[in-house]
């Protein structure tokens, strides 16, 4: 009730857990999903962020090539004498040039040595004396180390050089070596997958991919190579999604940014390929991708996962998050007891521990408090008002403690109290405190009268400090359990653990498990008490009186283990056990040709639980076939106190089925004499305790049992003394008139061999 059980625990992970995975199913199904579209539009997003970034590098790489240029121009412009065309054409090669020359404006190019007329197929470059930066792809005759012109296929800048006046007056002219080319013809992304071309604004390739992946495409059978990306594209290309080539053509002429979706012919590969103008000239990027090439497909799985790994994570960041507080809240709820708020039981077991290990031996004692009948209190005034009494008992046991006193809730009903330092009979006065206080707390409010509070408490002083806790409760508890040793101002028993106690639960122990068994071995022995007729002092009768031979420890007393059998229920088999081997008695005396005498037998309170109880007890009878008279069931007077109207049904069910009855230990219980009226019983069988000392009956018991016994003679009922020692007291049982006396005056009990020779003079 109090504590955040497991179950509601497992309830509540179980319930994230669903949640943890259902996300997961939901994200996963997201993530295929955006998956999917990813390889439409999300190759688009990235093929033209990859074709920007290219571009941009190209771009960039110019921009370079054309700064190392105009620094040159600049110290020329000056006059500086630290231009030496010479070396810096030797140290051309670091700024990415073949060759670097001076341009005049009458078109003689020099490279420091020689000059060499520019030749007339290169009129771009003579725009440089505008004052334009100028790069174009027409390659440029240059003179050899040989002497003869070479043929450059690269790129050609040109930069003017102005004087004071910022006239152009001459041009830096250079050709970027091969390696330049070669180096961005070669760049691809993803194992080639991505390649590009560079080309100008007539579609023609200024630099031409030229890298494995391409080189493999190119060298196909079903490739045709072109010099111009138009024929390339009408000859070896399919055009997809609804793009045209005029539309392409047109974006190439106007250097216009394009995307457009294709596949070549060659492998049929959908492709996405993006047109991006460069910066410098009538220069324009075709990045070309393939649209579904793993890589970049891989490149999408992994982000998806990326992604999910996040939000996963994230989730069970949010799940831990989650058990952590609950885990701290059940902590708190397990230090916590709901209904008292006081401790729970854990945090007393934990803290009671500590105490009592760290102290001497008998320095705490451990108290055990139970509400009785609190299921009756909560049926009653409902369960709100039972909480209220747990609590209410819980504040008013904590009013009392003093510090280092603990105390919890550690069952329903259960206070479990560790209190310090007091002996027994202090401990006696702090619960008469405490039950004074409640009763003037009961007695305040009307409503409260119907309260029928009473409390039962088990005290262990701690003698061992050595044992576990648990058993230290233990033994508070056989303390609250046994009959209680004190009556705290009538509402509070209690009772003390002793040695003795632990040993009476050992031993009940030990015939559970042995008495089943010992019911089938005949451990169970029946012996036989005469009753003796005062009037003629003959042999009138017999009490049926059980014992328990058992091997190892031989005889056991009925006093031993009849009270354990009725708590454990073993008597209700016992009882039948005893009348069967009484009537196997009396057949067995019948069929000798005695007289046989009759026999009384106890039956257990335990019995009249049930309404058919006797149908046992008549199957046997009639199976051994013995007159009912010979038969006498007895009903101890203390079951009168418990349940009178349960004795008297019982009583009924006796005479009915023709059996006699008796009333057995009578004078024993706080019965009035005036009950025997209203009792339909045969015999009064008087308690032994009447005769305490052996020679003589003290006069008020001679007074109470003279009365007994008349008032039974005058009632019809006959009468039998228990408990006949002495002939002193039979002589004062003749005086009075009582019928019968059984007892060691006349003989034990003994076994039903003896009995035969002692009653019938031999063995039967
Ligand atoms: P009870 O029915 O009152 O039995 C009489 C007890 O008094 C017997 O003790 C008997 O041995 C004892 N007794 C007889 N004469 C004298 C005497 O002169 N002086 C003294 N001091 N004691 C005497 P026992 O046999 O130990 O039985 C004890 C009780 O156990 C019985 O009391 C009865 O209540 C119960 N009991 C015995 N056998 C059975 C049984 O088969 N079934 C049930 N339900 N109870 C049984
Ligand atoms: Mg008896
Ligand atoms: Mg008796």
């Amino acid at each position: 009730m109090n504590k955040f059980s497991s179950n509601n625990f497992t309830k509540l992970f179980l319930v994230f857990l669903s949640i943890v995975i259902a996300s997961v199913i939901i994200i996963c199904d997201i993530g295929i999903n955006s998956l999917e579209k990813g390889i439409k539009l999300e190759n688009k997003k990235y093929v033209d962020e990859l074709t920007k970034s290219v571009a941009d590098s190209f771009n960039k790489r110019i921009e370079n090539n054309i700064n190392a240029l105009e620094i040159i121009a600049m110290e020329i412009g000056k006059g500086s004498q630290r231009v030496d065309l010479e070396s810096l054409n030797k140290s051309s090669e670091i700024m990415e040039y073949e060759h670097i020359y001076i341009l005049y404006p009458n078109g003689m190019l020099t490279n420091g040595d020689i000059e060499i007329p520019l030749y007339e197929d290169l009129p771009e470059i003579m725009e440089v004396f505008e004052g334009k930066n100028i790069i174009t792809r027409e390659s440029m005759k240059h003179l050899g180390n040989d002497g003869n012109y070479e043929v450059n296929n690269g790129f050609t800048f040109a930069v003017p050089v102005y004087d004071g006046n910022g006239q152009v007056v001459k041009a830096v002219v250079a050709c970027t070596n091969a390696d330049w080319n070669k180096d961005l013809s070669s760049q691809s992304y993803f194992d080639g997958a991505v390649y590009f071309h560079i080309i100008d604004t007539k579609g023609n390739y200024v630099i031409q991919a030229n890298n494995a992946y391409s080189q493999e495409l190119f060298e196909s059978d079903k490739f045709k190579i072109y010099s111009n990306i138009y024929e390339v594209i009408e000859n070896n290309v399919i055009l997809r999604d609804g793009f045209t080539l005029e539309d392409y053509k047109r974006a190439v002429e106007q250097k216009e940014k394009y995307v457009l979706s294709f596949c070549f012919r060659a492998d049929n590969l959908p492709r996405l390929a993006e047109l991006y103008p460069l910066e410098y000239g009538d220069l324009l990027l075709n990045l070309s991708v393939a649209g579904n090439a793993t890589t970049l497909h891989m490149t999408n799985i992994m982000q998806t996962i990326v992604i999910l790994n996040i939000v996963i994570v994230a989730f069970f960041v949010l799940l831990s998050l989650v058990l952590f507080l609950v885990y701290k809240n059940s902590r708190s709820m397990a230090l916590e007891d709901s209904i008292t708020k006081g401790y729970s039981n854990l945090r007393f077991q934990i803290e009671a521990k500590e105490k009592i290990e760290k102290s001497p031996a008998d320095t705490y004692a451990f108290l055990s408090v139970n509400i009785d009948r609190f299921k009756i209190i909560n049926d009653m005034f409902g369960t709100e008002k039972g909480d209220e009494t747990l609590k209410f008992v819980h504040d008013k046991i904590k009013q009392h403690l003093k510090n280092e006193e603990l105390i919890c809730r550690s069952s329903s009903d259960n206070f479990d109290v560790l209190i310090k330092n007091r002996t027994d009979s202090e401990i006696l006065k702090f619960l008469s405190e405490i039950v004074e206080d409640i009763v003037k707390v009961l007695n305040e409010k009307p409503e409260n009268k119907n309260y029928l509070l009473s409390l039962s408490v088990g005290v262990y002083h701690i003698d061992d400090t050595s044992i576990p806790i648990v058993n230290i409760r233990d033994r508070a508890i056989i303390a609250r359990k046994k009959n209680s040793d004190y009556i705290v101002k009538h509402i509070c028993s209690c009772g003390f653990y002793s040695d003795e106690e632990r040993e009476r639960l050992r031993e009940e122990k030990e015939m559970e498990n042995k008495m089943e068994s010992a019911l089938i071995n005949n451990e169970f022995v029946v012996y036989l008490q005469p009753k003796v007729n005062f009037k003629d002092g003959k042999f009138a009768g017999a009490e049926a009186l059980v014992r328990w031979f058992d091997k190892d420890k031989g005889m056991i007393p009925p006093d031993k283990f009849i009270s354990f059998f009725e708590k454990n229920g073993f008597i209700n088999k016992l009882d039948i056990y005893v009348f069967e081997q009484t009537c196997k008695y009396i057949r067995k005396w019948i069929d000798a040709g005695v007289e046989p005498v009759p026999v009384s037998i106890n039956l257990s309170r335990a019995h009249l639980e049930n309404k058919d109880f006797l149908k046992p007890y008549v199957e046997i009878q009639k199976k051994y076939n013995i007159p009912s008279k010979l038969l006498e069931l007895e009903l101890t007077e203390n079951l009168l106190l418990e349940n009178p109207k349960e004795v008297m049904d019982a009583i009924k069910k006796i005479h009915q089925a023709g059996f006699l009855c008796s009333l057995d230990d009578f004078g024993s219980g706080y019965s009035s004499l005036n009950i025997l009226k209203d009792l339909d019983v045969d015999i009064i069988k008087l308690d032994r305790a009447f005769f305490r000392s052996p020679d003589v009956v003290e006069p008020k018991e001679k007074i109470i049992v003279g009365e007994v016994v008349s008032m039974a003679r005058q009632l019809g009922m006959m009468t039998v003394s228990e408990g006949v020692e002495t002939e002193a007291h039979v002589n004062f049982l003749k005086e009075i008139d009582c019928d019968k006396g059984q007892g060691y005056f006349f003989s034990r009990p003994i076994s039903e061999e003896d009995f035969e020779v002692l009653v019938y003079g031999r063995k039967l």
